[in-house]
């Protein structure tokens, strides 16, 4: 993991030989893993790192996630962007939420495996468990990465978030102002606030990313989000 932990440090986050034995482990588990399920189709060892790990990793550059925080990962996939900034930051408490079980199985074999305490992967659609009570509006940090546009991810996120909670959405640079622009009405109706876009590179592993940055200003309507598909079939 020295790709990683030199690309880490330029953005200024020291990962310890114990969080670096934790990302070798993540690695291994998601090669093999990848042999029997499609999980992701980056595979190489250097670009999971660059691609998935350090990309996870610049969520904390945002400087809205603290130790003490509980953070809901949308769409989490193989666990990204959530399990790497769980390896960074131990004390998180994390709810990893993707809609398909096999994922989620891959999911808990890993939390497992690597010993990560206070984190769980739960089965479902954003749609549906948002009207959870044990889920909506419980997450001071709400993360989703390659999931959706962002007024659909809008939908789909800030019902899990509190109110002066933050959701972040890591995206690539291109058509990130016709995304914004778009978003205006879902902002307004769901109580989101655009706070920020903050960009983020590391030359020559890390290019043409940013993070769009929203706060949670008052509380989402209960009729949020729609049925299921309907906030990507017919975003607000
Ligand atoms: N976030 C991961 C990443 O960055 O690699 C996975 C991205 S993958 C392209 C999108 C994931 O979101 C899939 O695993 C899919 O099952 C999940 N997903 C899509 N819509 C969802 C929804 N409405 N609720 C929960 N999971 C969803």
């Amino acid at each position: 993991m020295e790709l990683l932990k030199k690309c880490a440090e330029k953005l200024g986050i020291i990962l310890s030989a114990h969080q670096l034995d934790l990302f070798e482990k993540y690695f291994n588990q998601l090669y093999a893993w990848n042999q029997k399920i499609n999980l992701t189709s980056v595979t190489g060892y250097e670009e999971v790192q660059t691609t998935h790990f350090l990309d996870s990793l610049t969520l904390l550059m945002t400087g809205k996630i603290r130790p003490d925080f509980r953070i809901a990962d949308i769409g989490s996939g193989a666990g990204l962007p959530g399990i790497p900034l769980k390896i960074a930051m131990p004390d998180i408490s994390l709810t990893l939420i993707e809609a398909t079980g096999k994922k989620v199985t891959f999911l808990r074999s890993l939390i497992e495996e690597l010993g990560l305490k206070d984190t769980a992967a739960i089965t479902g659609r954003a749609e549906d468990l948002a009207h959870d009570l044990h889920y909506r509006e419980k997450y001071d940090v709400v993360v989703s990465r390659a999931v959706a546009s962002l007024p659909a991810l809008n939908e789909l996120c800030l019902p899990f978030c509190k109110i002066g909670g933050t959701f972040i959405a890591p995206k690539k640079r291109e058509k990130l102002e016709e995304e914004l622009a778009a978003s205006t009405n879902s902002l307004k109706r769901l109580g989101g606030r655009f706070v920020k876009i903050e960009y983020v590179e590391v030359p020559d592993f890390l290019s043409r990313r940013a993070l769009i940055v929203i706060d949670k200003g008052s509380l989402t309507p209960s009729i949020y989000p729609r049925r299921s598909g309907m906030p990507q079939k017919n975003p607000l």
